[in-house]
């Protein structure tokens, strides 16, 4: 049976009103599910752009109203997710706190869907009982995502772990995601690796798309742009068709 793969695009960044409305009106177009786009950033540099905070979640819901597009945004604290969980449509866990189970316990009293990224270097149990730390109270909606790996070879961020989906699929009853953008950090593997995924049965993508790349205010590396998208948006289409899982 045909299984519609959600595809959750946008820029790693809201870096301006315009850009992120300009953005959302291109990925409209092309049929995407939903609209991403980090406000509150986890740089591992605290002297990189650290997002526009408060006013970009402000930006994030207008590109909303706008297109229509739900939209996704990473929250780092329990105030962001005190402050904003019933102002965006799903609330994004990093890599970097999948394991404050603080702030796991505290989604755990939403009625709000999360998607929880796969720690830099997680266990797959690891992963399943974080995930659990929301589940475990009223919020049953969690997506799991893997987003790369902690590997030893820099010409990579990190490494994809497809095998990722077979075992999340056996072993646990939610939906699993695949970021490429993240695992790759380079533009060009995202087509390949976004179609291994889909053939390995994931239920979505959540991709980094900029419209100019070269301008990009973080990871400009591994954005695409929308003429990319709307190829791997294709590709997925055809594979999905003869996939059965
Ligand atoms: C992101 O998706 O914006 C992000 C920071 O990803 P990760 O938490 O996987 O590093
Ligand atoms: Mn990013």
């Amino acid at each position: 049976m045909k299984k519609k793969v959600m595809i959750i695009a946008g820029p790693c960044a809201v870096e301006s009103r315009e850009q992120i409305i300009r953005i959302a009106k291109e990925l409209k177009e092309l049929g995407v599910d939903m609209l991403r786009g980090g406000v509150f950033k986890p740089r591992t540099n605290p002297d990189s752009f650290q997002g526009l905070g408060d006013e970009g979640i402000k930006y994030l819901i207008e590109a909303k109203e706008i297109t229509g597009l739900p939209i996704i945004t990473e929250l780092m604290s329990i105030e962001q997710v005190k402050m904003y969980a019933d102002k965006i449509d799903i609330i994004q866990i990093g890599a970097r706190n999948m394991y404050n189970y603080e702030l796991l316990k505290e989604l755990s009293i939403y009625n709000k869907p999360v998607l929880l990224k796969r720690g830099i270097s997680a266990t797959y149990d690891e992963w399943i009982n974080a995930s659990k730390y929301i589940t475990n109270g009223i919020n049953k909606r969690v997506i799991l995502c893997e987003r790369g790996i902690r590997g030893f070879d820099s010409n990579t961020r990190n490494v994809l772990d497809i095998q990722a989906i077979p075992y999340i699929k056996k072993h646990s009853n939610l939906p699993i995601f695949v970021d490429p953008s993240h695992a790759a950090g380079n533009n060009y593997m995202i087509h390949d690796t976004s179609l291994a995924a889909v053939a390995a049965g994931c239920d979505g993508l959540m991709i980094e798309v900029h419209d100019r790349p070269d301008e990009a205010l973080s990871d400009k590396e591994q954005a695409i742009t929308p003429g990319e998208l709307k190829k791997i948006i294709n590709d997925v289409k055809k594979i999905s068709e003869i996939v059965d899982n």
